[in-house]
């Protein structure tokens, strides 16, 4: 787990904030009967400023929202019953799972109501024959990890922030993380969900077997949406078997270009038990090794490459792999794909190696103001993309470049630090970026969503049509738009 509100509230985040604010207008206030009458139904609810601020600032402190009343429903039920109320009130909701989003998707900017799905936090069956496990959308996911762990199971996700992340805010976001390679998509592993829609009718698309063709498969529809389509109440999820043997190699590489060759390789030798392939440049690492947590001496890292991988195999047969393994190594050493390494001797040292790749956004946001960039890019475009990105920064000596990212999946995490938020930083960096992935077939948002953090590149980027026919699913599950206003489409 990690402290909210890391780093600094800045002005970009206000400003972002207030064009936001500025589109909602029409929502007006919440009047005093309005709340009266929702606490009535919702009986728990958070309305004192100092408890607000949790649910109104976002983990990165650059999102600032100022909702006065958050409703923490405790049954679908009471969902129904606020979600129907807002509707004719026409009164906006913002629905919010663990407060971890990286776009400023579920913070507040204009006085809605905040739906927090914290207290529906049941894991309610765990099937061990097929692996689903059906839970309320509040359960977080290392809690769910926990319970998981004596049926032989793991969670088909897994994320830095998974200390305080929701399974309805996971499915919301569609969120990617760390073994994507290995387990897929959410796309593929959430097998059913419950959604309220904004009029409080139940829309019951839970499903606990894996396929099921009856129709438009609908909660592909809430997978992103950002909830902006509907609030998710329940989750049904396939699980994937605990792996017997878990092996974690923390390789160095001079070059990108060794990078790629790196993971040709393993694709290659252990491609069928690759569970991670995760790179941190030298960077982001030496931020990671200056936390106070880490003890990166004790690992034996040199950091005198400028690039590292994390790799990680999840197979049956220990032996097996760990010989399948040292063959990769010694073929990368010799093509010089690879330059030096440590292979983790137990669980501890693995899950110490993990922690400097689960570490890396926790320790850009504590050196300043984070520009944010989650991009899908094409892995050979990533050396050019990466140098001419410190080449626009060179005017900015204060500007340091982190980059880490999912690199199997093609999924960069470009960040720019400055001490404080600098508009000419920002200007310096976008349209060019979103313009970079755009013109070679990648995506502006890879894992994170739009929210309001890439509400403007997204209009740019996306075919309008595309734009339009959301627009048309949005009118029809929420006529009112009294769900997340302002998110993904402009209100
Ligand atoms: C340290 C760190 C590491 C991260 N690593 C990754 C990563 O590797 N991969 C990745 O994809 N993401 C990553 N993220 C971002 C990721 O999007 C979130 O961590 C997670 O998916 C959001 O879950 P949450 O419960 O915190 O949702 P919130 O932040 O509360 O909400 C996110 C969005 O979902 C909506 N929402 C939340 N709950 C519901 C619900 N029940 N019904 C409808 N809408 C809802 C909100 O309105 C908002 O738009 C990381 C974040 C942090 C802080």
């Amino acid at each position: 787990a990690f402290g909210r509100g890391v780093g600094v509230r800045a002005r970009v985040g206000a400003r972002v904030g207030a064009r936001v604010r500025a589109r909602a207008r029409a929502f007006g206030a919440l009047a005093a009967e309005d709340a009266k009458e929702l606490q009535r139904l919702v009986p728990r609810s958070v309305t004192d400023s100092e408890s607000l601020i949790n649910f109104n600032r976002d983990w990165t402190g650059q999102f600032e929202g100022n909702s006065p009343l958050v409703l923490q429903p405790r049954s679908v039920a009471e969902v129904q019953e606020a979600l129907a109320y807002c509707t004719n009130r026409r009164i906006a909701v913002v629905p919010q799972g663990g407060n971890t989003g990286l776009v400023g998707g579920g913070i507040a900017y204009s006085g809605e109501v905040v739906l927090s799905l914290s207290r529906m936090d049941a894991i309610l069956d765990i099937d061990a024959d097929s692996g689903v496990v059906t839970c309320e959308a509040g359960v977080v996911l290392e809690r769910l990890a926990e319970a998981l762990a004596p049926h032989g199971l793991v969670p088909p996700i897994d994320l830095g922030a998974k200390g305080s992340c929701q399974l309805g805010g996971i499915a919301s976001t569609n969120a990617g993380g760390l073994r994507f390679c290995r387990f897929g998509s959410l796309l593929g592993n959430v097998t059913g969900l419950e959604v309220v829609r904004a009029d409080g009718e139940v829309l019951d698309l839970m499903n606990v077997c894996r396929k099921d063709n009856t129709g438009y498969p609908l909660r592909q529809l809430f997978l992103g949406a950002e909830g902006t389509l509907g609030v998710i109440t329940k989750v049904a999820l396939a699980a994937a078997p605990k792996p017997e043997s878990v092996q974690v190699a923390f390789l160095a590489c001079a070059s990108l270009d060794a990078v790629l060759g790196a993971l040709r390789l393993a694709k290659r030798r252990v491609g069928e038990i690759l569970s991670a392939f995760e790179l941190v440049d030298a960077v982001a690492l030496q931020s990671v090794a200056a936390l106070p947590q880490v003890d990166a001496d004790r690992l034996g890292l040199s950091l005198r490459q400028p690039y590292y991988v994390l790799l990680e195999t999840y197979g049956s047969d220990a032996g097996r792999d760990q010989a399948a393994l040292g063959a990769f190594l010694e073929e990368a050493l010799a093509a010089e794909s690879v330059e030096d390494g440590v292979l983790a001797q137990d669980e501890t040292q693995a899950s110490e190696l993990w922690r400097l790749r689960e570490l890396c956004p926790t320790a850009a946001a504590a050196s300043g103001y984070v520009y944010k960039y989650d991009l899908s890019l094409p892995l050979r475009s990533w050396e050019a993309f990466t140098e001419e990105c410190r080449g626009r920064m060179e005017p900015y000596p204060d500007a340091r470049v982190h980059v880490w990212g999912h690199a199997v999946d093609g999924n960069i995490h470009l960040n720019i630090v400055t001490p404080e938020a600098r508009e000419d930083v920002r200007t310096a960096l976008e349209p060019w970026v979103y313009d970079y992935v755009a013109k070679r077939g990648g995506s502006i948002s890879a894992e994170h969503g739009i929210g309001v953090l890439k509400l403007g590149a997204f209009q740019n980027t996306k075919a309008a049509a595309a734009q339009e026919t959301m627009s048309a699913v949005k009118k029809l599950l929420d006529p009112n738009a009294i769900l997340n206003p302002g998110k993904i489409l402009r209100g």
